[in-house]
């Protein structure tokens, strides 16, 4: 375990080789346990960072480090303290069946057999996919694809769980779950969404990002009761803070 921040980003930048300024001098930290979320209209830069916290993007101006790792110089361990979940699970999900798209990441730490069973039976269960190992993940529902890309990432048994949009496409029951899911599992989270409610429920404190700039970083219910600044970046107070 490391002993500073779970995830410290001091200055962070992004450009895409089109241009695109995806984001400008982001700093931010997280204390590990805690859950954060980030919100922001359409292009604000959510699923930039996200990436760039992943290793999946190169840093190329500022510093980040997350479970105490650099995502770009220590890109190969990061698999085993941080855990993507992305926005679309058909581009997680790539293994004929269920158990092996969820033993991928056990199997390619080298692990024997017998743990990498265990971690797939374990993961499983977390998300409530029992039984599930020989289903064909492309025929399954958009909530249990959805659950099979979380027990990916959850068999790895990571300190930092990066979600992106995790409730969309499920249905009100399944978003329920997911919720308490998220709260049983503990860890740090950074959780990306538009659904304002769900970030309430689980999210103590949230970042407001606009243009890839960090407009504003506080308790979730103090920043999504203020209607000039979330009406100014394309969000609306949620009905339970309205006033
Ligand atoms: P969000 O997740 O908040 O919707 P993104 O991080 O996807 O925002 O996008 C931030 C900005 O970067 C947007 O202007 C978007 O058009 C741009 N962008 C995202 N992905 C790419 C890419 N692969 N190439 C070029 N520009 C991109």
């Amino acid at each position: 375990m490391n002993d500073g921040p779970a995830i410290r980003v001091a200055g962070l930048s992004f450009k895409y080789a089109g241009g695109v300024q995806a984001l400008q001098e982001i700093c931010f930290d997280v204390a590990a346990g805690e859950a954060v979320g980030v919100i922001g209209p359409n292009g604000a830069g959510k699923s930039t960072l996200f990436l760039c916290l992943a290793g999946v993007l190169p840093i190329a101006a500022g510093v980040a480090t997350v479970a105490g790792l650099d995502p770009v110089r220590q890109r190969r361990l990061l698999p085993t303290k941080v855990g993507l979940v992305f926005q679309n699970s058909d581009e997680q999900l790539f293994a004929a069946t269920v158990g092996d798209d969820v033993a991928f990441g056990p199997l390619n730490l080298r692990l024997p057999a017998a743990e990498v069973r265990n971690r797939v039976a374990e993961a499983l269960a977390k998300v409530g996919l029992v039984g599930f190992e020989s289903r064909v993940p492309h025929h399954l529902s958009g909530g249990e694809k959805r659950r099979t890309a979380l027990a990916g990432v959850l068999a790895m048994r990571p300190e930092v769980l990066l979600l992106d949009e995790p409730s969309m496409f499920l249905d009100p029951r399944g978003r329920k779950e997911l919720l308490q899911l998220l709260r049983s599992l503990g860890g740090t989270q950074l959780i990306a969404s538009h659904d304002l409610d769900f970030i309430l429920d689980r999210c103590s404190r949230v970042l407001l990002l606009d243009r890839g700039r960090l407009i504003a970083d506080g308790p979730t219910a103090t920043v999504l009761s203020d209607a000039a600044l979330v009406e100014a970046h394309g969000l609306e107070v949620p009905y339970r803070l309205r006033r």
